[in-house]
């Protein structure tokens, strides 16, 4: 038998306590089971200058050889190298897709440099978008190539960060959670360092760029993100951004061998917590905050991208009046105001259309009227010949009558003096 105690709340629903069991305990079991089978995803975009230490960080957090070619510091724009793998730890499966930058600060213009970058990021939330608008989709099969995390990889100058590194990062935060190490922080002393993160926090702070905070409202994870977000902290142990060094190189630190770099005066080995930030890396994003990032990504960036982009197409969820509208009563206005618009053009196109018929019409009537007019004339020319050749013929005409006359009266009088000789 079920018995319930319940009381009433706020919004008149009422809680109950159960004292059986239902079966539901077990939904946070299926869900985890559920997950296993469709395995897990993660995308992670690397952005720093070529041989910074890229792949080498890569391959020592997933403590794998992805083997890749040595890139070239000649390419005429930055170009991104994607790869996907297959990982498996025990029998939790993660395909993991790594994304490069490839003459990345090799080229004259900034722009140049990060706007790739951004590019691609945008592109990859639009394949996103295109599939959620399908009438078909298919999201659960959908490979998603959103970007969960950028791992920004500063050079270890030891001063402050370069402004490609400002431009970059605020073109990119709005889109990316933001994670920035410094690469081979095994070249700098640990007084350099300290102040080289301060001064790089700093300059994040007020360029207003925006990094990963990490979440703080989960008992698991509190403790440790709190320490991470902590800004206030105190200048000696400053752990952000992460001081990092990979190393695929096993080395020998008395009966142990360790994944470090060997270098005449020592070893720095790089799971040591005194030598470098790179295991509270591996830790707090890939044990503590990989889910979260993910939900960063969809609920935070994506959102982002996709509002703006219904917005650019006309849509939005109040009407002018500050109503809110349906999808649907959008559509319908979205399509009035195409019929609108359609007949709007339709008539100009009409209107100009007659305009340049009449046009025409003025300048074939004008044309007409020249040629009629030179008709005229011509025929007028041609009568006036005529009248000429005709006043010609008939002076001719009187000139032969007049011959006529002239040799009839000559020939008579020819023949009168003959017969008068002649009777002589
Ligand atoms: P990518 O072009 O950014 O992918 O750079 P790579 O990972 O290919 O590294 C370029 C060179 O830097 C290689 O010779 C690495 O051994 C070296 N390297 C990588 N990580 C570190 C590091 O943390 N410290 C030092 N000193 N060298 C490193």
């Amino acid at each position: 038998a079920l018995l319930f105690a319940f009381s009433k709340n706020k919004e008149n629903i009422r809680c109950l306590t159960t004292l059986g069991h239902f079966g539901f305990e077990c939904l946070p079991t299926q869900l985890v089971n559920k997950s296993i089978q469709k395995g897990f995803s993660f995308n992670i975009l690397c952005v720093g200058e070529s041989g910074i230490g890229k792949s080498t960080l890569i391959n020592t957090l997933f403590n794998t050889n992805l083997k890749e070619s040595k890139s070239s510091h000649f390419y005429s724009k930055v170009g991104l190298k994607v790869k996907t793998f297959d990982l498996h730890e025990r029998n939790i499966p993660l395909k993991l897709t790594v994304v490069k930058t490839v003459g990345y600060g090799d080229q004259i213009s900034k722009e140049a440099s990060y706007q790739p970058v951004v590019d691609y990021l945008d592109a990859q939330f639009e394949l996103y978008l295109q599939e959620e608008l399908k009438v078909h989709r298919s999201l659960v099969t959908y490979h998603d190539s959103r970007i969960h995390v950028c791992l920004y990889f500063i050079t270890p100058t030891g001063h402050s960060l370069k402004s490609l590194d400002l431009l970059t990062l605020k073109n990119i935060d709005r889109r990316v959670n933001i994670v920035p190490l410094i690469a081979k922080a095994d070249s700098l002393s640990k007084s350099d360092l300290q102040r080289f993160k301060h001064n790089i926090m700093s300059e994040l702070v007020s360029n207003g760029i925006q990094i990963y905070q990490f979440p703080v409202d989960d008992e698991a994870t509190a403790e440790v993100n709190t320490t991470m977000n902590c800004k206030e902290k105190k200048k000696s142990n400053m752990l952000l951004p992460f001081a990092v060094v990979g190393s695929m190189e096993e080395v020998k630190v008395g009966k142990r061998m360790v994944r470090g770099r060997h270098y005449p005066w020592g070893v720095l080995q790089v799971e040591n917590e005194n030598h470098c930030d790179f295991v509270r890396l591996r830790d707090l994003l890939l044990s503590a905050n990989m889910e979260d990032l993910k939900d960063q990504t969809h609920t935070q960036h994506y959102e982002c991208y996709r509002s703006s982009r219904l917005l650019k197409l006309g849509f939005n969820d109040t009407g002018p009046d500050n109503r809110p509208v349906s999808f649907q009563e959008m559509y319908e206005a979205k399509r009035q105001e195409f019929q609108v618009q359609c007949q709007r053009e339709e008539e100009e196109l009409k209107h100009s259309f007659m305009q340049r018929v009449k046009e025409k019409e003025l300048t074939f009537k004008d044309a007409e009227k020249e040629l009629q007019d030179k008709f005229e004339h011509l025929k007028r020319i041609q009568q006036e010949e005529i009248l000429k050749l005709e006043e010609e013929r008939r002076k001719l005409e009187e000139q032969i009558i007049e011959f006529y006359k002239t040799k009839t009266a000559s020939e008579t009088s020819q023949t009168q003096l003959y017969t008068s000789v002649k009777r002589d």
